[in-house]
């Protein structure tokens, strides 16, 4: 499993290893999501195209 789940359609960055039913990722279109495992490009997309990380399971919330 990644470690990241990118969800394009609303610039949500969650990850998999704390991700929970609030997260609403069953809901994420094919299309939109994107399964990563670098921490690079998860901050390229916090930093540069404004995405942010999913309050239900970001880091600040468990
Ligand atoms: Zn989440």
């Amino acid at each position: 499993m990644a470690m990241y789940l990118v969800d394009h359609s609303k610039n949500m960055v969650h990850r998999t290893a704390f991700i929970k039913t609030e997260c609403d990722h069953q809901e994420i279109s094919k299309e939109s999501v994107e399964h990563l495992n670098d921490a690079k490009s998860v901050e390229l997309l916090l930093s540069n195209k404004q995405y942010d990380y999913c309050q239900h399971c970001s880091q600040n919330n468990i």
